[in-house]
């Protein structure tokens, strides 16, 4: 049997992703392996199969207990042996798997670095041969990553007990600093370092600048009815009121963050990994333990603490690859409690400077009308090569400039006559001839720039504004209030007399009701019928509720989704569905072939092969 057989047979997949067949193979020769790519690129395969299939026991160390348990039982309803020995496991588990190991049936066993290098746990693998040690979130051992664990640095010892077994670390942060870390920390020998992509294809990205967050998410929620999602807030204040929030307007939602109580924490994840709640309202407390791959949306209702941060908070939507909406509801406001978070701090004064210089960064991408995803990656150092992704606010606004310079003239000499005494509130104002709050009310209209714009809403001149500062005619100054003046490039535009355009995003059209549903993205276009798409959900999330397991583990949503194109009627077409190895086919076959078949006939589809009707 090869390798493939067993890609088939316990994934139920037919080839292998970007990376998976380098790792795999570098590990067969028994080398180390180093693999950095982004969450969903498949990273656990790499580290999984071979044990598999050599039915040699691999070990993954793992930080987190949820993790683990997660992942046993995901590769148990594959028909794979894996097992967890933790410190909730009883003495009689751990007895029961402690004996199994010796009997050679277990092929992955699952631990916290605190137990992997505990001596009796040593002395328990003494005798086991082991194809591999696997490293998961392999960042947490540097200081450098989000998430230092201080045990992750006893696992120098893996290479010390263990010196001819390939050990493989994986993880998703890219910085270099983590990087070199991970292998000055585990020892690891030459290893082989391969790096993926840290796209995320099927992310859409939007940076909101809204007067009315809490009115917009209700908006959005109401157009994702059914779909799992996260809203991270900054404070534990407001994740329970956001939450409150939610509930009163119908939504099944819960906080989270770390004031809660161990036990309520781990319900709340508990029911939310279970689809018992739909939107958990969470600070960054939430986040590492979740596998879940049907996250559908990330929502920051506040602004997060970094780049690195908003990736891999938004990066926890779509995992399975299906499609998933990140918008950032963005508000100056927040740059001042981040800024006081970090002076509170207790890290040193240098430590705090490159916090701070983060945060600017941030808000610099927040204000960029540059293609999200481009930016993204090349602060992470990889070169997108396209120009425009199509799947994020700005590329579709792109489609959507207005050479604007009359009006981008008027802005500048409004801001040259103020001479860098006001802000953008204040002279989207002037701009506008509407009242200036706090300003004496004939003051204002003694200004010659007064009401010249009278024909644009202010929020888009707001918009504007930015735009210019962004494109370098204006530049801020003064952080907590920002104060706008002329730059060089500004005052060179206004004096000259050449008629340079100007760009400047469109302004919307005004059209009844706010939603921006439209630019969401549309699963219907993917080609699958839908109502068969349905009935094969509600009998998936039946069979889950009974089996108190999460949907997925019974079947991905792409894998129904394929169900619903393919309409597999037989065990061998049924087996060609994406992500049903054998077991899941021995467990669920029959019930969603016949109900298949039920469909088939009662719409009259004859389709046999491959043919999608709709
Ligand atoms: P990571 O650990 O890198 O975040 P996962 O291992 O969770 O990613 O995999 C992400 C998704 O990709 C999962 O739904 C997984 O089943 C799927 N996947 C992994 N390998 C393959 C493959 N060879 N073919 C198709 N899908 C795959
Ligand atoms: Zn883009």
């Amino acid at each position: 049997m090869g390798l493939y057989d067993t890609l088939r047979d316990y994934w139920g997949y037919s080839s292998f992703l970007p990376q998976q067949t380098e790792a795999i193979s570098e590990i067969c020769l028994n080398r180390d392996v180093l693999l950095l790519k982004a969450t969903g690129g498949g990273k656990s395969l790499c580290y999984q199969i071979l044990p598999v299939h050599e039915k040699k026991l691999g070990i993954v160390v793992s930080p987190l207990i949820s993790l683990m348990k997660d992942q046993v039982d995901d590769l148990r309803q594959k028909g794979i042996r894996a097992a967890t020995i933790n410190s909730e496991s009883t003495t009689a588990e751990k007895t029961a798997t402690e004996k199994a190991l010796r009997e050679g049936r277990i092929n992955l066993l699952y631990v916290s670095p605190e137990r992997f290098v505990s001596g009796n746990f040593i002395r328990l693998l003494k005798n086991i041969p082991l194809s591999l040690i696997a490293v998961d979130e392999a960042h947490c051992i540097s200081r450098w990553g989000h998430d230092f664990r201080p045990d992750y640095r006893k696992l120098r010892m893996i290479k010390e007990t263990w010196p001819d077994v390939p050990v493989i670390a994986v993880t998703a942060t890219a910085t270099r600093e983590v990087k070199d870390d991970i292998v000055r920390q585990l020892n690891l020998k030459d290893p082989k370092v391969l790096v993926g992509s840290f796209n995320r294809k099927n992310l859409y990205y939007e940076i909101r600048e809204s007067g009315n967050p809490k009115g917009e998410i209700i908006e959005f929620l109401k157009n994702h009815r059914d779909e799992s999602g996260i809203i991270y807030c900054f404070s534990r204040k407001s994740t329970e009121e956001i939450s409150q929030y939610l509930q009163e307007n119908g939504f099944n939602s819960l906080p989270y963050h770390a004031g809660l109580q161990d036990n309520v924490r781990k319900k709340t994840q508990e029911s939310f990994v279970r689809d018992e709640t739909q939107i958990i309202c969470a600070t960054i407390a939430f986040g590492m333990g979740i596998d879940k791959p049907d996250i559908r949306f990330v929502l920051h209702y506040e602004l997060p603490k970094d780049i690195e941060s908003y990736y891999q908070e938004t990066g926890r939507a779509g995992r399975d690859g299906l499609p998933g909406n990140c918008i950032l509801f963005f508000n100056r406001g927040d740059i001042a409690k981040q800024l006081w978070l970090i002076d509170k701090g207790d890290s040193d004064r240098d430590y705090k400077e490159v916090q701070k210089k983060k945060l600017f960064a941030l808000t610099r991408f927040c204000e960029s009308p540059v293609c999200r995803r481009h930016a993204i990656l090349s602060y992470f150092g990889e070169e997108y090569g396209q120009k425009n992704c199509e799947l994020c606010d700005n590329c579709r606004k792109e489609n959507s400039r207005v050479d604007a310079k009359e009006y981008a003239r008027k802005v500048m000499a409004c801001v040259s006559e103020l001479n860098g005494h006001l802000g953008r509130g204040k002279i989207v104002q002037i701009l506008s001839g509407s009242t200036v709050k706090g300003m004496d009310s004939l003051k204002p209209r003694k200004l010659k720039s007064f009401g010249t714009i009278v024909d644009i809403p202010e929020n888009q001149l707001k918009q504007w504004v930015d735009e210019l500062v962004f494109q370098g005619y204006l530049t801020r100054s003064g952080r907590r209030y920002p104060l706008l003046s002329l730059s060089k490039e500004g005052k060179t535009y206004l004096n000259g007399q050449k008629a340079v355009p100007i760009f400047l995003s469109k302004p919307k059209k005004k059209t009844g009701g706010k939603s921006r549903t439209g630019q969401m993205q549309d699963r219907s276009k993917d080609r699958y019928n839908q109502s068969l798409f349905s009935l094969l959900r509600v009998q998936r999330d039946d069979i889950a509720r009974r089996a108190e397991l999460p949907k997925y583990m019974i079947f991905t949503d792409p894998s129904l989704i394929e169900m619903a194109a393919f309409y597999p009627r037989t065990k061998d077409d049924f087996l060609k569905i994406k992500g049903v190895g054998v077991a899941k086919w021995n467990s669920y076959g029959d019930i969603f072939t016949a109900m298949i078949s039920k469909f088939c006939v009662d719409n009259g589809i004859t389709t046999t092969d491959g043919a999608v009707a709709e």
